[in-house]
């Protein structure tokens, strides 16, 4: 899938809307290098960043809350990641979201070989997920679902929950950061 169709089908010929979206990694990261401020946590319960005692420190850093917000939680994905292994809820146990970017990968050991589905959350964590199931109200099943194409988009499926309405993307293959960004703004207009 090419990030080039992602950028223009959100941002058209908008030059300015293309310059954003390809920088976001880059600004984040560079937020996360220079702040010298560490996460400091009331408790280890998730989600961590309802634990976070200093949280205004970094939307004052930052001049943005919910930006502030996002760079806290990758933060914390980072440092506390690993402690969520087998983690299996419908939120993150990061920063609390409910998962829009599923990832699918090829998994192959010596008896098996299929596909197994990971949620990808904006924070940067990471977990295995069941199929044909919605984040936002638990339904499960393949018949409880909506899936939208755009041929341009290939191996991209835009599945909409009939009960909810709550809309997730699977992604198939290799997806950059930004194209993850990209398609979550996409799932967000998909009517
Ligand atoms: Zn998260
Ligand atoms: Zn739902």
């Amino acid at each position: 899938m090419s990030k080039e169709v992602l950028l223009n089908l959100i941002c058209g010929d908008n030059e300015e809307c293309r310059e954003e979206l390809l920088n976001i990694p880059k600004e984040l990261n560079s937020f996360l290098g220079s702040s010298q401020l560490t996460p400091s946590l009331k408790s280890f319960t998730p989600p961590l960043l309802k634990q976070v005692e200093n949280l205004g420190d970094y939307e004052a850093l930052v001049g943005d809350q919910s930006l502030g917000q996002l760079i806290v939680a990758r933060k914390l994905a980072s440092m506390y990641g690993g402690s969520f292994r087998g983690w299996s809820e419908d939120y993150c146990p990061i920063c609390g979201r409910r998962p829009q970017l599923f990832l699918v990968r090829k998994v192959n050991s010596a008896f098996f070989e299929g596909k197994e589905r990971v949620a990808r959350c904006v924070c940067g964590f990471t977990w295995r997920y069941k199929w044909w199931r919605c984040p936002n109200c638990g339904v499960e099943g393949r018949e409880n679902f909506d899936v939208f194409i755009n041929e341009k988009l290939e191996g991209i499926f835009f599945n909409k929950c009939r009960r909810c309405g709550f809309v997730h993307v699977e992604a198939y293959g290799e997806v950059d950061e930004v194209a993850q960004y990209a398609l979550r703004i996409l799932a967000n207009h998909v009517a």
